[in-house]
């Protein structure tokens, strides 16, 4: 198996004796963009020294400035079915847990993507449990449809990324038919003794079949996939480097890794007791592990949700995530009940409750350039294509007008007056830093054209 558990304790137990001078070496070494070992990984993750830190997070925030620009991608995720046969003892949709379950019919669906659409939503990751008989693949690919069909004003949905149980290369090649975005999965955690604990006597259970899951999604030709680890499992050191391993294993043997890594860390939830879990990730090490994620994979979109707090969200900017939710509801039907006050069980508990106005207004003031895009899997830039584009530094030429455009037509149909002054400055100022005089000029005639009422417009 290609997470080899007394491997990554033996690179953990070496490197604990690391000096700082050993450190500085690594920090040298991923300043100048070269390839890092899985012992300079380990070795960073001894890091303490607050000016070793701050050296890092510079780093990781230059990598990413360098690699996709200043844009950050928004989504949302929609909830569309809570039953779960599963027992996983971090969440609130466990088995064990008893409340009205519910999935949603196709017209529910078509009611959440409406209210998802005004917020001016083009990219979302549709969530359910695991349940093969009341969430069998068929009410996924139906899900899917519905979501796509959905239409309202100019609002569309351009981009579904699923998030769905481990599954058959049979399943995966349907996924693939129904056009998803990315196949995410959330390994929870890579260290076995831990992933049998937490998900004891279920189908989640079986952690070789969780582990290969990617395989098999690529198997099935799905060539983005998106990673995950729940931080507070187990020790997130061990989790970073099993995080590394399986995105090796996947670039040797499909020749492309992960497309994005998420970041949930551990919250309360329903039926749990935050007590009873002894690894949970303080804020100083989450900070430190997502800057070395982003230097040691730099190619891979880091994804922050709203578990996190905005002050959280805020600084983990600077150090190389580059997609958020905004106005996200985790629960089944969510987006109606709140527009209607009401409030249900939740997967997990949510921080940062502002609206996509709200979060959109902060990045500008930060210098940010919220985008909408969904571009690259519509262009047939997916897996291997998009890596090498990635990889070559070309993306950003790409991204930035990509992210100026989808930021003005969420200007045109959703923005209030004080984003659109905020949201139009940004855009004059972005586009003059446009290097290629040709680039310029065709984003700011596709500008025009947006402004004028045309939609959709992207490279
Ligand atoms: Fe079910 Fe997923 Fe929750 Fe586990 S994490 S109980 S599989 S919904
Ligand atoms: Fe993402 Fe591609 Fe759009 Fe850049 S151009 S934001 S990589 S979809």
């Amino acid at each position: 198996m290609f997470i080899d558990h007394e491997y990554i304790e033996s690179l953990l137990n070496e490197a604990k004796n690391a000096t700082k001078e050993d450190i500085q070496a690594v920090l040298n070494r991923a300043e100048e963009r070269k390839g890092l070992s899985h012992k300079d990984i380990a070795i960073l993750l001894q890091t303490e020294d607050e000016e070793q830190l701050k050296e890092m997070y510079k780093i990781a925030g230059e990598i990413k400035k360098s690699i996709y620009g200043n844009r950050i991608v928004m989504f949302a995720p929609l909830y569309v079915s809570d039953y779960c046969v599963n027992n996983c003892v971090y969440c609130g949709y466990k088995k064990n847990n008893k409340f009205a379950r519910r999935r949603l019919t196709r017209e529910e669906i078509q009611q959440e993507v409406k209210i998802l659409e005004k917020m001016g939503h083009k990219r979302l990751a549709l969530e359910a449990g695991e349940d093969p008989e009341n969430c069998p693949i068929d009410y996924i690919l139906d899900a899917i449809d519905a979501v796509y069909s959905t239409q309202n004003d100019n609002g569309i949905i351009r981009r579904i990324n699923v998030n769905i149980a481990a599954t058959t290369v049979e399943n995966y090649k349907k996924l693939k038919e129904a056009k998803i975005g990315t196949y995410i999965l959330f390994q929870e955690t890579y260290h076995k003794p831990t992933y049998n604990k937490m998900h004891p006597n279920s189908i989640k259970g079986d952690y070789e079949y969780h582990l290969t899951a990617f395989d098999r999604a690529m198997e099935g030709g799905i060539d983005d996939v998106g990673a995950g680890v729940l931080f507070g499992l187990a020790d997130p050191k061990f989790e970073v480097l099993g995080l590394m391993l399986h995105n090796e294993h996947l670039e040797e043997k499909h020749g492309v890794g992960f497309h994005t890594i998420s970041f949930p860390r551990l919250k309360k939830a329903e039926g749990t007791d935050l007590k009873a879990f002894p690894h949970l990730v303080s804020d100083d090490m989450f900070k430190k592990i997502v800057a070395i994620t982003r230097i040691a994979v730099p190619f891979t979109g880091i994804i922050m949700s709203t578990r996190e707090s905005a002050e959280m969200r805020r600084e983990l900017l600077k150090y190389g995530v580059s997609q958020l939710s905004a106005g996200s509801s985790v629960e089944v039907g969510g987006y109606k009940e709140r527009e209607e006050g009401k409030n249900d069980v939740e997967q997990f508990e949510m921080a940062d409750h502002r609206t996509p106005i709200e979060v959109l207004k902060e990045l500008i003031d930060s210098q940010y350039i919220p985008s909408y895009c969904t571009a690259c899997y519509r262009k047939g830039r997916t897996g291997d294509r998009f890596m090498s584009l990635a990889k070559s530094g070309q993306i950003q030429n790409v991204c930035t007008p990509n992210a100026l455009m989808t930021l003005m037509e969420f200007l045109m149909d959703y923005g209030d007056e004080e984003l659109h002054q905020k949201g139009e400055a940004l855009i004059q100022e972005e586009l003059r830093k446009i290097k290629r005089e040709d680039v310029r000029n065709l984003v700011t005639n596709n500008i025009e054209r947006i402004k004028s009422g045309e939609r959709d417009l992207y490279l």
